[in-house]
């Protein structure tokens, strides 16, 4: 039986050298094995540094954004080839952040998943509810419409991607979704999509078993945790089918 698939999001932490301490922490805790897969996504400019310190490791790395356009003038932006050419296997796209603070509309988050896959990448498509729309009884429309878009441009496609409910609720709040609840969310996304689907909102060691052990529950995408070592192997352990 395969694993779960752990994958670290920095958002926008680091430095040259605690990167360096905190990678060669990682790659030390960890060694290939078939039954869990890891990865962390980390800020552009350090994508060179995680390749050169996990290069041969079990560890993949990735980037938390790409443009939705392959090249151009499109001063900021960074496109999803760039982002591949050191070496990423994953792009977390869509992220509630990126929607709510830099105006992604589902559409913009489709057109940057097929961008990640054109460029052999492994999109992580975020999609979830926020607390009013939860309390609305809407969690399952709106991720439903959140798929829908990335669906409807990946066509055949979508098979390849890999798809992360994060509650926006419980992002970096400390509030985590009940396992119940997580279920209940991937079972719907399950329901349209048969691919990984990671759970993301204040995964901590201490509660990562209980999420990780539902049905539905493929992985985690793990933000504030990822930056300790020490936690992040330990929601590693607990992704580990016993
Ligand atoms: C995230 O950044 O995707 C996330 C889930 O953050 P946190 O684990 O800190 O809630």
């Amino acid at each position: 039986m395969r694993g779960k698939l752990v994958v670290g999001n920095w958002k926008m932490h680091g430095g040259l050298r605690q990167n360096d301490a905190l990678l060669a922490d990682l790659r030390a805790g960890w060694q290939p094995a078939d039954a869990r897969e890891i990865a962390v996504c980390v800020p552009f400019p350090y994508l060179w540094q995680a390749q050169a310190a996990l290069s041969g490791s079990a560890i993949a790395w990735g980037a938390q954004n790409v443009s939705e356009h392959p090249i151009g003038a499109h001063t900021g932006e960074v496109a999803a080839t760039m982002v591949a050419e050191f070496g990423c296997r994953y792009a977390i796209v869509g992220h509630s952040e990126r929607r709510a603070m830099h105006g992604e509309t589902d559409d913009v988050v489709a057109a940057k998943a097929a961008a990640a896959l054109d460029a052999g990448l492994v999109p992580i498509v975020c999609v979830g509810e926020t607390l009013e729309q939860r309390q609305a009884g809407e969690t399952k429309a709106i991720v439903l419409r959140q798929l829908a878009a990335v669906i409807a441009r990946l066509g055949t496609r979508m098979a390849q991607m890999v798809v992360a409910y994060e509650p926006v609720w419980a992002i970096g709040t400390g509030k985590t979704a009940t396992p119940q609840l997580a279920q209940e969310a991937h079972a719907v996304i399950k329901s349209v999509l048969d691919v990984p689907v990671l759970y993301g909102g204040s995964v901590k060691p201490d509660n990562a078993a209980e999420l990780l052990s539902q049905p539905s529950v493929d992985g985690a995408l793990v933000g504030g945790a990822s930056l300790d070592p020490e936690s992040l192997a330990a929601i590693c352990r607990a992704a580990i089918p016993s």
